[in-house]
């Protein structure tokens, strides 16, 4: 199986905190609008089929139903994917989510999806090419695929690492492992190697002193990456 117990076990263990927007989980209700009209903007999403792999509590899961998609959500934290169920039931917004591996997914619904979304997700599996694979697969030829993560490099680690989780305490310690960050690069050879063109980067930015959240050409740090699958 492609996940790590650790990983899993982090998340399950802050779940019922997942929709406290001054919880642990504050940066991902914050980017949420930002890369909600990001895809949207690509991928209009009223009327299309969705799938969010590693949706958690389904922060963006519920946001992009409520644009009008048909939302999918799957990860593997029994815990978090209980917790978006009962905030879906309690906000009204229809969201179908499932406890299931990305690639098994892959296998029982190919080429279903018009649009699949994976944030934040690659930097806590062992095997992130895998999952790439495993949304190529989804998606409908002609289909938008995007991925977010961190980049690797001195200055993802004093920012994401140290500054997110030790000086600023947005994070708690032990969120993210630095090996685990992802280049540009690497992740286009992951999208290419499965099939899928790379469209464009977007850079997400933290200004600390505002506290706001911005999308930028900087993708030194956290980025978004638009895919899709030729026709
Ligand atoms: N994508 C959501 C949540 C990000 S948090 C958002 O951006 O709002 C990371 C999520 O990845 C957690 O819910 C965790 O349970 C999930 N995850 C970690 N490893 C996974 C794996 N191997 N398969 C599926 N989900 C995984």
């Amino acid at each position: 199986m492609n996940a790590d117990p650790l990983e899993l076990q982090k998340f399950s263990e802050l779940a019922h905190r997942w929709w406290d927007p001054t919880s642990e989980f504050r940066p991902l209700h914050e980017i949420n609008p930002l890369r909600l009209e990001w895809i949207n903007a690509r991928a209009p999403l009223a009327g299309r089929n969705v799938i969010d792999i590693g949706c958690g509590g389904g922060i963006l899961s519920e946001s992009m139903a409520r644009k009008g998609a048909t939302v999918t959500g799957i990860d593997l934290g029994e815990k978090a994917l209980k917790v978006a169920d009962l905030h879906s039931l309690e906000s009204g917004v229809q969201v179908r989510y499932k406890l299931i591996a990305a690639e098994d997914m892959a296998a029982q619904e190919p080429g279903q999806y018009d649009v699949v979304t994976c944030m934040e997700m690659l930097e806590h599996v062992p095997d992130p090419a895998a999952i790439v694979r495993a949304a190529a697969a989804l998606v409908k030829p002609g289909g938008h695929v995007f991925f977010s993560t961190l980049n690797r490099n001195p200055k993802s680690y004093l920012f994401a690492v140290i500054g997110a989780e030790y000086i600023l305490r947005m994070l708690p310690k032990g969120t993210h492992d630095y090996e685990k960050f992802i280049t540009p690069a690497e992740l286009s050879q992951f999208i290419r190697g499965a099939g899928l063109e790379v469209q464009g980067f977007k850079g997400m930015g933290y200004n600390p002193l505002t506290k706001i959240y911005s999308l930028n050409d900087d993708t030194s740090v956290n980025y978004l990456v638009a895919a899709r699958r030729p026709l």
